[in-house]
C-alpha cells in the first residue's frame, strides 16, 4: 500500500477479530481502533446513570449523549489500548458480562450508531488504520483498502470468551457464555440499524482451526496478493 489504507474488519462477537487487528496494526505500523469499546463505553455510561431498567431511557441517553467522551490510549507495558469514559479508564469494565449483556440493545439505537459511526470517520481519515466492528466496511468505510469478515462456530467462540474471563480470575459460566454469544449474533444480525451484514467485497475469514499466527500470515498474504502492502 503507497499511501496508508484502512483495513476494516468485521464479524462475529468474540471471533478475534481484536487480537488480529491488533497484531495486524503492530506489524503495518498502523493505529488500531476498537469499535465495540466505543459501543461498550456508551453501555456503561447509560447503565452508571441508571437507564438501563426493564427498557431503554432513550429520551434521556439522547440528551445526555453529548456528556460521552471516549477515548483511547496504548498502553505500551500490556501491549493494548485501555479505553477511558471522560477520563476514567473503563477497559475493564467495559468487558464483564453486563455490559456485554445490555450492549446490543444500545448499539441498536439509532443516534448512538450515528455519533459514534461519525466519531470513528474522523479517527479514520487520515488513514493507516486498522478498525473493527460490526458495520466498518458496510457502513463507516464502505471504501476501506480491504475488508476482512471474521468467523468462527458459537461454541469456538464461548469457550474463547471463558478463558479470557477465567484468566482475568472472573468466575463465569460457559453456558451462560455460549447464551449470550448467540443471543449476540442473533441481535446484531437482525437489528434494523447497520446490521451485521458481510459487504461484497469482503474477504471470509474462518478461524475456527487456526491460532492467531496463521491468521496475520494468512491476511497479510490476502492483502499482499491484492497489492495492497
Ligand atoms: O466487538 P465487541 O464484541 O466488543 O462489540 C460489542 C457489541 O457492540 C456487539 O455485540 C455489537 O452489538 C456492538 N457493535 C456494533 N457495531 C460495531 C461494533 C460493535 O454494533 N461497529
Amino acid at each position: 500500500m503507497q499511501k496508508k489504507g484502512i483495513i476494516a474488519i468485521d464479524g462475529y462477537s468474540s471471533c478475534g477479530k481484536s487480537t488480529v487487528a491488533k497484531d495486524l496494526a503492530k506489524e503495518l505500523g498502523y493505529i488500531y481502533i476498537d469499535t465495540g469499546a466505543m459501543y461498550r463505553t456508551v453501555t456503561l455510561f447509560a447503565m452508571r446513570k441508571g437507564l438501563i431498567g426493564t427498557e431503554i431511557d432513550i429520551t434521556k441517553l439522547e440528551t445526555n449523549l453529548e456528556q460521552i467522551n471516549i477515548s483511547f490510549k496504548y498502553q505500551p507495558e500490556q501491549k493494548k489500548n485501555e479505553t477511558f469514559l471522560n477520563g476514567e479508564s473503563v477497559e475493564n469494565e467495559i468487558r464483564g458480562l453486563e455490559v456485554s449483556q445490555h450492549v446490543s440493545a444500545i448499539s441498536a439505537i439509532g443516534f448512538v450508531r450515528r455519533r459514534l459511526v461519525e466519531l470513528q470517520q474522523k479517527m479514520g481519515q487520515e488513514g493507516g488504520i486498522v478498525m473493527d466492528g460490526r458495520d466498518i466496511g458496510t457502513v463507516v468505510f464502505p471504501d476501506a483498502d480491504l475488508k476482512l469478515f471474521m468467523t468462527a462456530s458459537p461454541e469456538i467462540r464461548a469457550q474463547r470468551r471463558y478463558d479470557e474471563l477465567t484468566a482475568k480470575g472472573e468466575e463465569v459460566d460457559f453456558d451462560a457464555i455460549l447464551e449470550n454469544v448467540k443471543q449476540r449474533d442473533h441481535l446484531d444480525s437482525t437489528r434494523k440499524e447497520s446490521p451485521l451484514l458481510q459487504a461484497d467485497d469482503a474477504v471470509v475469514l474462518d478461524n475456527s482451526n487456526m491460532n492467531k499466527e496463521e491468521q496475520l500470515e494468512w491476511i497479510i498474504n490476502t492483502a499482499k496478493e491484492r497489492h495492497l502492502i
